[in-house]
C-alpha cells in the first residue's frame, strides 16, 4: 500500500510540474515581450476551431492609451491560405495589428475573427497555438540553443529541430558553436546578432507548424543574400497557410495576394502590387523611393527597432 500511496502523488507531481512549466514559459514570454498580462479568458471560453484559418479584421480600433487612438477603423480579410502584406511608415500601427491578433490586447472597437470566431471569445491557449509569430525583435531564453529553437514545439525530435534549423539557415551557425546545440545563449550566454536571433525565431515557427503565420519585418535584420534565401523558405513554409506579412522592404511583398498600405492607423490604399503601382499613389511613391534609395538592398525605409 505504500506504492498505492506513492503513485497518485507522483502523478500529481508530474502534472503539476507540467502545468507550472507551461505557466512559467508563458510568464517569461510576457515579461520578455514587455506586455502586461491584462487579457484573460472569458468564462466558458471555447477553444478556437481552425478550419482553413481565415483572418478578418472588422472596423478595428485601438489605442494603448484610450486618449491616443492608434488604429482607427481597420478592415481587411486574409482568406484561408492566402498572404496579405501590411506596409506603411514607422508608427502607422502595423505591429499593433499583430499584437491584437495574438491578443496581447483587446481591440476597443470592431472585431477580429478567425474562421468566423471572435478571438476575444476563444481560449488564449488555443488562439496562440494556431498562430506563429516571427516578431520584430526576438528575445532568447537564457538556455541552450536547442531549447530556444525547440521552444516552438517542445515534443519535437532532434531530427525535426535540425530540419527546422536548416530551413531557417541557422544550422551552420549552430554547428560552429563551442558546444553545438548545447551552447547556452541569451542574456548570460552567447549573444546572437539580430539576424541570428531572427533565424532562431523563424526556426521556432517552422517547427511549431501553425495554420496562421505572422511575420513582422521578419527578415529586416538580415543581409540581402541571406534575406533572399530565407524569403524563399518562408514562401515555401507559408504556402497553403494564412500569412500576414508586415514589411518595410517592398521587395518582400510583391507576390502578396493583397497589400494594405497603413498610414496613421487607417487603410490608405489596398490592392495587388501592379494595381497599386498603376494607381500612382502612396505605395507607388514608396516603391520609387525604395528603388532609388539603395538598389543593392532593395531600399530600406527604416530599420529602426520599434517598441
Ligand atoms: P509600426 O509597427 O507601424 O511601426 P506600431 O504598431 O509599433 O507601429 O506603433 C504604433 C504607435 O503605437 C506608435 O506611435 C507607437 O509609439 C505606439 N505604441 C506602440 N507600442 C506601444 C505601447 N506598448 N504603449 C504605448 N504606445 C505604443
Ligand atoms: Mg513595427
Amino acid at each position: 500500500y505504500l506504492l498505492q500511496l506513492y503513485q497518485p502523488l507522483n502523478i500529481f507531481g508530474f502534472v503539476y510540474r507540467g502545468v507550472k512549466e507551461a505557466l512559467i514559459d508563458m510568464e517569461k514570454m510576457f515579461v520578455l515581450l514587455g506586455v502586461d498580462r491584462e487579457i484573460a479568458d472569458k468564462p466558458g471560453a471555447q477553444p478556437l476551431v481552425v478550419n482553413g484559418g481565415e483572418v478578418r479584421f472588422e472596423d478595428v480600433s485601438f489605442g494603448y492609451d484610450p486618449r491616443r487612438p492608434i488604429l482607427k477603423g481597420v478592415s481587411f480579410t486574409v482568406p484561408a491560405g492566402r498572404t496579405v502584406a501590411i506596409v506603411g511608415p514607422s508608427g502607422a500601427g502595423k505591429s499593433t495589428l499583430s499584437r491584437l491578433l495574438f491578443r496581447f490586447y483587446d481591440a476597443s472597437g470592431g472585431r477580429i475573427l478567425i474562421d468566423g470566431q471572435e478571438i476575444s471569445a476563444v481560449t488564449q491557449a488555443s488562439l496562440r497555438a494556431a498562430i506563429g509569430i516571427v516578431p520584430q525583435d526576438t528575445v532568447l531564453f537564457n538556455d541552450t540553443i536547442r531549447y530556444n529553437v525547440a521552444y516552438g514545439r517542445t515534443d519535437a525530435t532532434q531530427g525535426e529541430v535540425e530540419h527546422a534549423a536548416a530551413l531557417a539557415h541557422i544550422d551552420g551557425f549552430i554547428a560552429g558553436l563551442p558546444d553545438g546545440w548545447n551552447t547556452t545563449v541569451g542574456e548570460r550566454g552567447l549573444k546572437l546578432s539580430g539576424g541570428e536571433k531572427q533565424r532562431v525565431a523563424i526556426a521556432r515557427t517552422i517547427l511549431k507548424n501553425p495554420p496562421i503565420l505572422m511575420f513582422d519585418e521578419a527578415t529586416s535584420a538580415l543581409d540581402t543574400h541571406t534575406e533572399r534565401e530565407i524569403q524563399r523558405n518562408l514562401r515555401e513554409v507559408s504556402r497553403g497557410r494564412t500569412t500576414l506579412i508586415i514589411a518595410h522592404r517592398l521587395s518582400t511583398v510583391v507576390d502578396a495576394d493583397e497589400i494594405i498600405v497603413l498610414e496613421e492607423g487607417r487603410v490608405r490604399e489596398r490592392g495587388r502590387h501592379a494595381d497599386l503601382l498603376a494607381m500612382g499613389g502612396a505605395y507607388a511613391a514608396l516603391w520609387v523611393r525604395q528603388q532609388t534609395a539603395d538598389p543593392a538592398k532593395d531600399g530600406v525605409v527604416s530599420t529602426q527597432p520599434q517598441p
